[in-house]
């Protein structure tokens, strides 16, 4: 039974404008949130900074633009960096925005990993809740998410245990996963396409080992992602043989899940505990058996041996066997998973789920 409607207030990250592909799957977290809860009859309200869109079939949706300069991400400081902001930072400004809403709205659901919004919750009014997107990445960001789940753990979702392992927690997580448009992921049977990579590229993404395994075995490798460090690129581009990687650039979903769709194996290797991984289930929800790492998110969303295949983190000998595996994998079963545990709906009542709880006394 669903409650009675929610005025949910939600604030983007403040790292590029949504649909710019500069706040990684935080994005696709947003709107696959707002869709489903939409669907589920909630009232929403998105902020975000200026040059954001929608996406489609959430043109009722009010949307406030804020403008500033981005945050610096975490992932790409120091692990004892200090909390920055930026002269003119988009960041204050957006919870200036929401803050202003105050209890004409039952809730605020933040999307941004910065030190602000968390630390503004014991201290404000307005209920604000956290979907923390990334695991562990800086002391700063350790020190306040684990303060605030001294001070109530109900205000927190994770996207995966394994991520939520990081920080100091005196209960179990709340773990909401991730939702997907299913209706924008066409399966695909073909199983012997070329293998690909998905994400940012950058350093914690470890495209260098998807790299060295497509070099070994003498195949291209379709690579589709921003790049966020160009030198990163270069520099693995410069180790393997001209033409092992093909480089398809940032393409909008629908263009996305069509190539992808192709593969016959995607790679993932990430070298950070990865939150969630959303091109895994993108490229499962085609019915592309994915081969990764056993580190993080991956490992809690691959049934290994069913949905794909889990290696030993880092290891390229089985890395590159568990690729030769892959057409072993069943690609109903794959797509099977996404319907299952992996919808904008599925993800949408599991979120409404926590709001309730910890808005509940
Ligand atoms: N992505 C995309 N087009 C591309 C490549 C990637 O839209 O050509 C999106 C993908 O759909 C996913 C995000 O980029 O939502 C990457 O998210 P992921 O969770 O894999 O990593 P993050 O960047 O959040 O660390």
């Amino acid at each position: 039974m669903t409650r009675a409607s929610l005025k949910l207030v939600l604030v983007s990250t403040p790292i590029g404008c949504l649909g710019s592909g500069e706040g990684g799957g935080v994005e696709l977290t947003l709107c696959s949130m707002l869709k489903g809860l939409l669907a589920r009859g909630h009232e929403l309200i998105v902020i975000a900074p200026e040059g954001s869109q929608l996406p489609e079939g959430c043109s009722g949706v009010m949307m406030q633009e804020v403008n500033g300069s981005d945050q610096q991400s975490w992932q790409h400081s120091d692990p004892d960096a200090p909390m920055t902001i930026p002269f003119d930072g988009v960041l204050p400004r957006l919870w200036e925005k929401a803050l202003a809403f105050d209890d004409s709205v039952d809730a605020v659901i933040n999307f941004a990993y910065d030190w602000l919004p968390f630390w503004l919750t014991p201290r404000v009014d307005a209920r604000l809740f956290h979907m923390v997107s990334m695991g562990s990445v800086g002391r700063v960001m350790q020190n306040i998410i684990g303060d605030i789940a001294q001070w109530d753990q109900r205000r927190l979702a994770f996207h995966t245990f394994r991520q939520a392992e990081d920080f100091s927690l005196p209960e179990k997580p709340v773990v909401v996963g991730n939702g997907f448009d299913l209706s924008h992921y066409n399966f695909n049977l073909k199983q012997y396409g070329p293998i690909g990579w998905a994400g940012r590229v950058a350093p914690e993404k470890g495209l260098e080992d998807a790299a060295v395994v497509a070099a070994e075995l003498q195949e291209p490798l379709w690579v589709w992602g921003k790049i966020a460090d160009q030198s990163y690129a270069d520099a693995i581009e410069a180790t393997v043989p001209k033409g092992t990687i093909e480089w398809r650039g940032f393409l909008p979903t629908c263009q996305l899940q069509k190539e992808l769709g192709f593969c016959r194996a995607l790679l993932n290797t990430p070298k950070w505990n990865e939150a969630y991984g959303n091109v895994i289930v993108e490229a499962m929800a085609c019915g592309v058996p994915v081969v990764a790492y056993d580190r993080g998110g991956p490992g809690e969303l691959i049934d290994s041996g069913i949905t794909g295949l889990l290696v030993k983190p880092d290891d390229l000998d089985e890395l590159k066997a568990a690729v030769q595996r892959a057409h072993e994998i069943d690609r109903k079963a794959c797509r099977d998973w996404v319907e299952r545990f992996a919808s904008n709906d599925v993800l949408a009542e599991k979120v409404e789920a926590w709001i309730c709880s910890g808005l509940d006394g």
